[in-house]
């Protein structure tokens, strides 16, 4: 455990934070309000206390955070003897940095200079920022701008619940009853809704969850009737439904999907080594994937998403290399790659799991040292991968707690990359979110951002329907 006190005004908590835990994965971290004895650090347990220095107010207003965290950054790289592949970057949106720069009118190589002496952001990090920032603002000229939006609608019930989901979601078995109530409720929340954005026709449209093909083949095709009895969706850019779990596909519903404007579909294997899925508790096999994948084929869908995570317990750059052979043959048009991200509401970050490979208990800790090593050297076999399907990088965020500091990032064939993932990582439309545990998003003329969340838990989302609304129009109306 790390501890850490402010040696004098505390500013800039999130940052110092992010860095610590950055630096430390897994290590945990507590707040003092003084300076400790080294007998009572030892008592306490603390492996290490970090003085947080003061800001430099004397500084330009715009120029204080940065030099801080590059201070605060500095000190912990000594403490820690390493350094971090994203410099002192904390934030999730490198790229949305990157583009403001590149619209402002900086050229590439005057962004690539400031990130370096602003962020210590440098080498291979930054050439693949700094390449999708520019993919993405391609992108972004084809879309409707500031006055377009998207719709999202979360479906948060899943055939079973994966040991490392800290995603709001239901595992059907057992909440079979509960199903209908939702939707109802859903369909009310979309017919309120939807009318707020005034008849502009969404960029895109996501369905998400959880897992929406663990409706049954009827609720899907009545969910899909209610959104494009209320959006003209033959003319959207893009319609996603996250197939996600193979074991939600069947040819019935890749019927129902194709008989509606769906456009893109996502199934998402996490891994193809049948050790792992089952120490993460997918509840499929490798067989079940390869079958939901040759359906969606059959069925017609020629834009398909495949997610992986990287990090999984017991799992080496060898076996993402032997998943990505796996896959090559499938020729996906794209490729989300996850670094594993260990959040408090995750069963790995509580419960020891047999960890095959490894001979231990694997805790759901964030690799630490070595451990970055390898996330690095996983995530650059998934990219090299990528690159020999033909898929280029198009998207990125990073989350807290991520294996090896490293970042989520999405592979693309020219022309298939998903729009929904840009519009929400840049932040250049309103999303209007639909559904249980969801936050839309209304993002002004003026550049401002505001939220509306919705509350989480089933009873609750029925119970507070009308105050979620509410928060809904204060943003449009
Ligand atoms: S399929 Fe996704 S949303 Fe569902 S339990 Fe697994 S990780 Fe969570």
């Amino acid at each position: 455990m790390i501890a850490y006190y402010f040696q004098g005004e505390e500013r800039f908590e999130y940052d110092v934070q992010g860095l610590i835990s950055s630096f430390f994965p897994g290590e945990g971290f507590k707040k003092l309000p003084r300076p400790l004895s080294e007998a009572e650090a030892k008592k306490e347990g603390f492996s290490l206390i970090y003085p947080v220095p003061l800001p430099n107010d004397a500084l330009p207003y715009e120029d204080i955070k940065n030099d801080f965290k590059r201070r605060v950054y500095d000190e912990l790289k000594l403490l820690a003897g390493r350094e971090l592949p994203w410099g002192c970057l904390t934030g999730i949106r490198p790229t949305k940095l990157i583009m403001e720069l590149l619209e402002a009118g900086k050229k590439p190589v005057e962004v690539a200079e400031h990130m370096r002496r602003v962020y210590y952001l440098d080498g291979e990090k930054l050439s693949l920022a700094i390449s999708i920032a520019q993919r993405e603002r391609q992108i972004l000229s084809s879309l409707s701008g500031p006055e377009g939006w998207s719709l999202y609608a979360g479906i948060p019930f899943c055939p079973s619940r994966c040991a490392y989901c800290s995603f709001t979601s239901y595992p059907m078995e057992g909440n079979e009853n509960k199903v209908e109530a939702y939707l109802a409720d859903l369909f009310y929340e979309l017919e309120q809704s939807v009318s707020l954005m005034k008849g502009v026709v969404p960029d895109t449209i996501y369905i998400g969850g959880g897992t929406p093909t663990a409706l049954s083949a009827e609720q899907l095709e009545r969910l899909l009737e209610k959104i494009c009895s209320l959006v003209p969706a033959e003319k959207v850019k893009e319609f996603t439904v996250e197939a996600g779990r193979p074991d939600s596909i069947t040819a019935e519903k890749l019927k129902v999907l194709k008989s509606y404007p769906v456009s893109r579909i996502s199934i998402n294997p996490q891994t193809l080594q049948q050790r792992t899925l089952d120490t993460i508790g997918r509840k499929h096999t490798v067989e079940d994937f390869l079958r939901a994948w040759d359906l969606a084929r059959e069925a017609g869908f020629d834009n398909i998403n495949m997610d992986l995570i990287l990090g999984l317990p017991g799992e080496s750059a060898a076996d993402v290399e032997d998943t990505l052979e796996k896959i090559k043959p499938l020729a996906p048009e794209s490729l989300t790659v996850h670094a594993l991200a260990i959040k408090r509401a995750a069963r790995l970050n509580q419960t020891p799991l047999p960890s095959p490979g490894r001979g231990g208990g694997w805790h759901g800790e964030a690799v630490t040292g070595e451990g970055d090593s390898q996330a690095s050297s996983m995530m650059s076999a998934a990219s090299q991968g990528a690159q020999s399907m033909g898929l280029f990088p198009y998207y990125l965020y990073r989350q807290k707690n991520m294996a090896g500091n490293l970042e989520n990032v999405g592979y693309a064939k020219p022309g298939k990359e998903g729009l929904y993932n840009i519009l929400i990582m840049e932040e250049k439309q309103s999303i209007l979110a639909v559904g249980a545990g969801n936050i839309s998003k209304a993002v002004y003329p003026d550049g401002r951002i505001e939220r509306a969340d919705n509350v989480k838990g089933l009873e609750e989302y029925h119970r507070r329907m009308e105050e979620m609304l509410e928060r809904k129009r204060r943003l449009w109306l």
